[in-house]
């Protein structure tokens, strides 16, 4: 697991969509944040494939298929959202 502190931002794009302030242990072994950086950077979208329904995460700017956002997280926001860590890139903070 990485501890690293920065930005995560969309591998595709470059767009910026979340901080590692707000990364945590979800025991999963997915990068797990709290929040996006910007609520605007990330689209969410129904997902009822495989006969579950989940929320779907995007990169508003582009697209790409992030991974899923559910209502099991921490405080402050409860949100959870499961990142693929192949989308994800990290520019480190100095
Ligand atoms: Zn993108």
């Amino acid at each position: 697991m990485s501890k690293e502190k920065g930005m995560y931002k969309c591998v595709a794009c470059g767009n910026e969509l979340f901080d590692s302030n707000t990364k945590f242990e979800s025991g999963t072994g997915w990068p797990s944040f709290y929040q996006p950086v910007q609520s605007e950077n990330v689209d969410t979208e129904e997902d009822r494939s495989y006969g579950m329904r989940r929320t779907e995460v995007k990169c508003s700017a582009c697209g790409a298929h992030l991974g899923h956002v559910f209502p099991d997280g921490p405080k402050p926001t409860g949100l959870r959202y499961c990142i693929n860590s192949v989308a994800l890139k990290l520019d480190p903070k100095q």
